[in-house]
């Protein structure tokens, strides 16, 4: 059976994947967990989302082959690669624990759980990490499930979303709770350098460790890696306060596949985009820091890299009339914008900077200008030019046709980094 939890947390505490190490350890007496447990974010652009809109999915039956140790909770838990599948109905057991760790009291959080005899349609999947999927679409999706909804139900759409995924592409998240919450710096970067599998630790140009959640909840620490063994190092590696219980999640982090190839004209709010243009207005910066461009394909679409992307925004500075794209973001509703995530500098134009302004064919003397790209006229004897005529140079492109990133401070769950792009 397939187990999908969603909403539990809110912006006060909780954290959905502590409320499925809860599930685990409860069913885990009975059951055997077939495959790791999945963490699986949905769209990112979704208002009503708590922070990274993340979904559970669990798959519990009776294993057999190889098993791997994936957690500890009290005991070591342990998944296997394959299993017989058992449907019971647990719904008791998990009523219990939701309603124990859910955050019910906090407007936006809509618990659901899920119980499905088999799995739903991936199309489901793709279209809760994509776009918006209803409270209804994923009710009828469910319709064969048991399940339970709390408040206005809509956690039944990360819930049976969850459960909809499949591995095509995945990474790895390895999870630490505890009471206290403390991170030895040094030895994040330590482990940073030394488990090359792993990805997004430590932001070196803002000096953050980015396995450490902000928020308020159980959790002390998250590390993301490709390698299951070099997860297991890298938690040994990390100094930090005492770990109650840790859990490794097979995830649809890092893999972009909340991002579609679109025409400017096809862009809708809420989704995540990847487009190909020229740039038409250059780049402006804006009250709080934010920079803003477009770019053109017959259509025109503004792009924004905000504040909290930093030395990023100097790349997109960077940018110049006429040169060739790639963006990747999510869309902005009001004013419809794309937040890049990453670029790619397909071509860079040449740039022409004035040196001096064209000779009067006739007297020799320097022209004047007639105003911005209105020609010149020789001020003694009324002979014009164009704006051709003036002498320019070329001058030299700090960018390169190449990809860049934001920086791991403000990298999206979903958004594939370099790392593994390039890999
Ligand atoms: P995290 O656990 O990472 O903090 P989150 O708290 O940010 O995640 P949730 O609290 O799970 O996010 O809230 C997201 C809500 O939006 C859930 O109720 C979920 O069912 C719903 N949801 C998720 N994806 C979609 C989608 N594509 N369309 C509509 N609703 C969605």
């Amino acid at each position: 059976m397939w187990i999908g939890i969603d909403d539990t947390d809110s912006m006060q505490g909780g954290c959905t994947t502590y409320v499925a190490t809860e599930i685990i350890k409860e069913l885990s007496r009975k059951y055997d967990l077939i495959g790791f447990p999945r963490l699986v974010r949905l769209n990112p652009n979704i208002p009503w989302k708590t922070r990274g809109n993340g979904a559970i999915a669990l798959h519990f039956g009776r294993g057999y082959g190889k098993r791997i140790e994936v957690g500890y909770i009290g005991k070591k838990i342990f998944a296997y690669e394959k299993g017989i599948d058992i449907f019971e109905n647990v719904s008791r057991e998990i009523k219990k624990i939701m309603e124990k760790h859910a955050f019910m009291h906090d407007e936006k959080t809509n618990p659901a759980f899920v119980i499905c005899k088999t799995k739903p349609s991936y199309s489901l999947y793709k279209k809760a990490v994509r776009s918006i999927v209803s409270i209804g679409e994923a009710r009828k999706e469910a319709k064969n499930c048991i399940y339970k909804t709390y408040k206005n139900g809509r956690g039944i759409i990360g819930s049976i979303a969850a459960i909809a995924w499949k591995p095509y592409d995945r990474t790895y998240e390895i999870i630490a709770y505890g009471k206290e919450k403390w991170v030895d710096e040094e030895s994040v970067i330590k482990m940073d350098k030394e488990c090359k599998t792993c990805f997004d630790n430590y932001d070196y140009e803002n000096k953050h460790i980015a396995i450490m959640p902000h928020a308020n909840s159980p959790v002390i620490y998250g590390i993301r890696g490709e390698n299951v063994e070099e997860l297991k190092k890298a938690m040994r590696m990390v100094v930090s306060s005492a770990i109650e219980r840790w859990i490794i999640f097979e995830t649809n982090q890092a893999t972009d596949e909340h991002l579609q190839k679109k025409k400017i004209k096809d862009v809708r709010p809420y989704e995540s985009v990847i487009v190909r243009g020229v740039v038409k207005k250059e780049p402006l910066v804006i009250k709080g820091g934010h920079v803003i461009f477009s770019i053109y394909d017959g259509d025109e679409i503004e792009c924004a890299a905000y504040e909290p992307t930093k030395q990023f925004r100097n790349v997109i500075k960077g940018l110049r009339k006429g040169d060739v794209i790639t963006v990747y973001g999510g869309v902005r509703e009001k004013p419809m914008t794309i937040n890049i995530e990453k670029i790619k500098i397909e071509k860079l134009a040449k740039v022409y900077k004035k040196i001096e302004n064209p000779r009067c064919p006739r007297c020799g003397k320097h022209m004047k200008s007639m105003g911005r790209e209105k020609g010149y006229r020789c001020p003694k004897c009324g002979t014009k030019a164009g704006e051709k005529d003036a002498k320019y140079v070329i001058v030299g492109r700090e960018l390169k046709q190449t990809f860049y990133e934001v920086p791991v401070v403000a990298r999206r769950h979903l958004a594939k980094p370099l790392k593994r792009l390039l890999a």
